[in-house]
């Protein structure tokens, strides 16, 4: 039982149901931010954002799960080459985040409020089609962004 799907020309996945297997790449930036809506006052932004709307930024250890779901090549018996997922995930992604101020150093995140929810849909825009060009076997499953050790996003797409 499986399916291959077309992506882009002459791209395209091989994919069973049988041994789906999901592979995770952990990376590493630290990047400051402020939250603060200009439509509100100061006091709502601070009551809404609490230490996050701080006027004069503050920073956070960001770390970014990236999980890629196939089956494994029968060549490699990788679904992924991780050493390519993680320069992929380092050039694409980090090298734009790391030490920088993401509401004013960091192109895709302009114009946007600068939560991990959104940083999270920015960063799956960037890595799905480059993921799909590196391997055969596995698709971008999920992006996993922790924002402090006890606070996280999940996203699947869509
Ligand atoms: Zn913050």
């Amino acid at each position: 039982m499986g399916y291959c799907a077309q992506l882009i020309q002459p791209l395209y996945i091989c994919r069973t149901i049988e041994n789906m297997i999901y592979v995770s790449r952990k990376e590493h930036f630290n990047a400051a931010h402020k939250l603060y809506n200009p439509s509100w006052s100061a006091e709502k932004n601070k009551e809404v954002f609490g230490p996050c709307a701080n006027e004069n930024w503050h920073g956070h250890n960001f770390e970014l799960i990236t999980t890629v779901a196939g089956n494994p090549d029968p060549e490699t018996g990788f679904v992924i080459d991780l050493k390519k997922l993680s320069s992929l995930i380092r050039s694409e992604v980090i090298e734009k985040l790391d030490h920088k101020n993401l509401n004013l150093d960091v192109d895709f995140m302009k114009d946007k409020m600068a939560s991990t929810e959104n940083i999270t849909i920015e960063i799956w825009k960037i890595l799905e089609p480059k993921i799909a060009q590196i391997s055969k076997y596995g698709t971008l499953h999920s992006l996993r962004l922790y924002e402090t050790p006890r606070n996280f996003v999940d996203y699947f797409g869509g």
